[in-house]
């Protein structure tokens, strides 16, 4: 069995980022990730409020630099799925597609994905025109009429993003109100091809071999009603891979990872970076630093 001191789960700007320091501190460390490393900012368009980028920079760019950096100081990056984490006698047995690995240390960088809306036709209909990736699959739709639901971040920098190819996007939100960043919602209101709905949540998704409609609901009264599009993106939120380490170390009621301020969790030598931690800003900015600080402790336990 391979033995390591560090096994960083998850290859999103947490994951990288760990893997850069743990790299440049001379641990053996292996990277581990499921998918294409760069997380979810792989699948952003454009990444505005990262700094030093004073024209911003794009999500896959930004991400295939970082994985770069990391290469470039050594870190090991292996394609594997992990399946289990357990407890041994020297630390921790890193289950996965690829073999198992025993480690003294592990970082848990796993992040979150895309929550489905739980309604009739999503499942049924996902990539025959219900998406959670405008980034992905926007070109699909040009010159459709498309809806977007949510009224956060990814839900209106996406229906913008969509308005390159869509004719029209709905944005479909259920308060009168956006969660957004200002600068964003602002924005969005200035833009001719986007039409807000608000209060109104999607209750069906309709359609033959691809979406025809979907059945809005006014959230106010319980009034529903038609709308046709040809395709619709999911911006509900997200929640926590945290599936995981579930039953090992403490996690809030949504399921996000409790953390000291150096990423120890509740177990020693398990750390948690970047969006799997209970915390209050989930960006790029915020995972990078948990990522360095998450292996600057995990090195400080590996050498007392
Ligand atoms: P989010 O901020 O949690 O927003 C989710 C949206 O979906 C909310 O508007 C919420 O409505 C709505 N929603 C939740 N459940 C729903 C349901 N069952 N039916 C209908 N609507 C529902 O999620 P996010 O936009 O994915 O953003 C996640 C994090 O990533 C945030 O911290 C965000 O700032 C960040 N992010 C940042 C950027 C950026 O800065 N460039 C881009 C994307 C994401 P309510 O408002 O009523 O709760």
């Amino acid at each position: 069995m391979k033995k390591k001191d560090l096994v960083i789960i998850g290859g999103g700007p947490a994951g990288l980022t760990a893997g850069i320091y743990a790299a440049r501190a001379a641990l053996d460390a292996v990277l581990l990730e499921r998918g294409v490393p760069g997380g979810r900012a792989v699948s952003t368009e454009f990444v505005e409020n990262y700094p030093g980028f004073s024209e911003g920079v794009g999500g896959p760019e930004l991400m295939s630099q970082m994985e770069s950096q990391a290469r470039r100081f050594g870190l090991e990056v292996d394609s594997a799925n992990v399946e289990k984490l357990i407890p041994d006698e020297a630390g921790f047995l890193i289950g996965s597609d690829d073999g198992d690995i025993q480690a003294r240390a592990v970082i848990i960088a796993t992040g979150m994905q895309a929550r489905a809306l739980g309604v009739k036709g999503e499942a049924e209909f996902l990539g025959r025109g219900v998406s959670f990736c405008a980034t992905c699959d926007g070109a699909f739709f040009r010159d459709k009429e498309v809806a977007v639901i949510g009224g956060g971040d990814a839900a209106v920098e996406e229906a913008m993003f969509l308005t390159r190819f869509a004719s029209k996007v709905y944005l479909i939100h259920r308060r009168d109100e956006l969660r957004a960043t200002k600068v964003v919602q602002r924005r969005a209101f200035q833009n001719p091809k986007i039409e807000f709905i608000w209060n109104s949540t999607v209750a069906e998704i309709r359609g033959s071999t691809t979406i025809e409609a979907v059945v809005i609901e006014d959230v106010r009264n319980g009034e529903t009603r038609l709308l046709p599009v040809g395709g619709v993106f999911m911006y509900i939120g997200n929640k926590p891979n945290s599936e995981l380490v579930s039953g090992l170390v403490e996690v809030d009621e949504k399921g996000y990872i409790i953390t000291d301020e150096n990423m120890r969790t509740s177990r020693p030598g398990i750390y948690a970076a970047g969006d799997i931690r209970r915390k209050l800003l989930r960006q790029v900015v915020t995972a990078v630093a948990d990522g360095a600080i998450a292996a600057m402790a995990a090195e400080s336990y590996l050498t007392k």
